[in-house]
């Protein structure tokens, strides 16, 4: 479970990117982020990752008070809005990476890998390099890394982005499937209605780095707070 409260993040001494953020995320939970360009969405993202520090506000991640903690001891997963993959490794030793500091057995290793890159569709490119792979490839392998850590916890920043319509909904569904199945508590960045709508238990739309509404999806299509969610959503108001 993960509970911000009046998070706030200025970079250097410039305006306010996040104003006073407060929500509460349950175990469990696909909680997505909407927001334009700009918003603050890979900011508050970060935080809740430990890769930003937090200008004022308390973060917690299970009861735990977690503002000064480091990142590799947060349990969570993080995919990033531009993937970061190493280079020099294969397409198998980047989605293993995480596991060598864990302890996580040879057999195991191979399991889930196996598992992972045929969910993924990345069982015949697992020697490659990242430079061999075309955008979308690269995504999905952004992607099976997380997945394989099987974090409690997991931070996705638009990670369909690049994949085309068709690998995007099946990619969709099977986030989900995965999510449920294994309990995962998700905090997942779009900027695809169809994504929030369909994929959210809950969705948060944020502007200028402030709140606009938090709810269920049909909430904010019925009932939103004001025209931005409302042009956001789609919803006809
Ligand atoms: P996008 O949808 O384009 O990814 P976003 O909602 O993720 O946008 P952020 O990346 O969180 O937006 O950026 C929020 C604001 O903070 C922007 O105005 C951005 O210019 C600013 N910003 C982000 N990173 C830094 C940084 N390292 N230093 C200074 N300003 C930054
Ligand atoms: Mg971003």
């Amino acid at each position: 479970q993960v509970e911000l409260i009046d998070i706030t993040k200025s970079y250097d001494k410039q305006k306010k990117v996040l104003n006073e953020i407060s929500l509460s995320i349950e175990k469990g939970e696909f909680f997505v982020l909407v927001g334009p360009s700009g918003s603050g969405k890979s900011t508050l993202l970060r935080m809740i990752a430990g890769l930003e520090d937090i200008t004022d506000g308390t973060l917690k991640i299970n009861d735990k008070v977690v503002n000064h903690l480091p990142p590799k001891e947060r349990n969570l997963s993080m995919v990033f809005q531009n993937y970061a993959l190493y280079p020099h490794l294969t397409v198998e030793q980047n989605i293993l990476f995480g596991l060598k500091a864990k302890k996580v057995s040879k057999v195991e290793q191979q399991e889930r890998l196996r598992e992972t890159a045929e969910m993924m569709g990345l069982s015949e490119l697992l020697s490659r390099k990242p430079r061999e792979l075309s955008g979308g490839q690269r995504q999905r392998v952004a992607l099976a890394r997380s997945v394989v850590s099987q974090a409690p916890l997991c931070l996705m920043d638009e990670p369909l982005s690049n994949l085309d319509a068709k690998l995007r909904a099946n990619m969709r569904v099977e986030i989900r499937r995965l999510q449920k199945r294994l309990g995962l508590t998700m905090i997942y960045v779009t900027h695809d209605q169809v994504e929030a709508m369909t994929m959210g238990d809950r969705i948060m739309v944020l502007n200028d780095g402030i709140i606009q509404q938090i709810g269920k999806p049909i909430t904010l299509y019925n009932e939103p707070a004001n025209l931005f969610v409302a042009s956001f959503i789609g919803s006809p108001k």
